[in-house]
């Protein structure tokens, strides 16, 4: 099977040194394989975009060096795709209405690996239409049965959904996708073979698996990169207002990039762009990569 890989950023922001790790580890590992690689905007949570972002992110991509070789999917020309991947699972008994509040949850949840655990307040009562005026939120029934997968780098990995996270979202009260689904629905629209990302969603993972189940889609191998941390330790995000990367040199960036991933020295690396890239995909090596986690 042909290699398909893809960087699937949210245009909440410029690209900052966090995201061009992960757009340069699963470019690079698509390349070295041979294979393809895509880039696809994930626009679909407007509250949080920024505007003319999904454009600078692909204007910074291109300074950058990278070339994708399909022309760019954005998410918010998906809707229709999510909406029948909900009808399905509808179908098939799976969602149901959720009318809690945040507040409502927070009261009676457990905290979990993912803030508060949903503890399926509405999954054997449920208004239903009935109520009208209250904002409804699309769950999807999990199970206590363990997902596992083997992690490119984090390797083996299970996790009990139902337990460790609980029956999540697939549409907002606002009405809104959940990522969770439209990523989904993506990866396979684009015959994506290999997910390499940050490890920030190692444990969005086993959600994404069980969606893949349930929608008799196939499941992608998956390898998380580690995460860049803010001095603190704490995640570097595009919220948190991190550094974009367009302040240093960009062969300064794509050299921190490759350092920070581990890969050979870069004293012998060519000093063009274009060179450095053909370097790059030579000498690409996944197992030089250290997991910090
Ligand atoms: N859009 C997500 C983000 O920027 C990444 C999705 C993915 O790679 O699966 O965090
Ligand atoms: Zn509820």
């Amino acid at each position: 099977m042909n290699y398909r890989g893809r960087f699937a950023p949210s245009p909440s922001g410029p690209l900052h040194f966090g995201s061009l790790v992960a757009a340069m580890g699963s470019y690079l590992d698509a390349k070295h394989h041979k294979g393809t690689w895509l880039v696809r905007i994930e626009d679909i949570d407007p509250p949080r975009e920024k505007p003319g972002a999904a454009d600078q992110i692909l204007r910074t991509l291109e300074t950058f060096g990278f070339e994708w070789d399909e022309s760019v999917l954005y998410q918010s020309k998906r809707l229709n795709a999510y909406q029948d991947a909900l009808h399905e699972l509808a179908r098939d008994g799976l969602l149901y209405e959720c009318t809690c509040s945040r507040s409502e949850i927070n009261a009676i949840g457990q905290r979990g690996i993912e803030g508060i655990i949903y503890p399926g307040t509405c999954r054997t009562y449920s208004p239903g239409s009935s109520v009208s005026n209250t904002p409804k939120a699309l769950r999807i029934k999990t199970s206590e049965h363990p997902i596992q997968f083997r992690d490119g780098l984090a390797g083996s990995q299970t996790q009990n959904i139902a337990k460790e996270i609980g029956d999540f979202i697939l549409k907002r009260a606002d009405g809104l996708f959940a990522y969770q689904l439209a990523v989904v629905m993506d990866d396979a629209y684009q015959n994506i073979t290999h997910v390499v990302r940050g490890a920030d969603l190692l444990t969005s993972t086993p959600r994404q698996i069980y969606l893949q189940m349930q929608l008799h889609l196939p499941t992608p191998s998956y390898t998380h990169l580690p995460l860049v941390l803010n001095e603190d330790g704490t995640k570097l995000s595009k919220q948190s207002g991190s550094q974009p990367v367009t302040g240093s040199t960009v062969m300064t960036a794509l050299k921190s990039a490759w350092d920070f991933l581990g890969q050979i020295d870069t004293s012998t690396s060519p000093e063009s762009v274009a060179e450095f890239w053909t370097w790059a995909m030579d000498n690409w090596d996944t197992g030089s990569i250290k997991y910090n986690k």
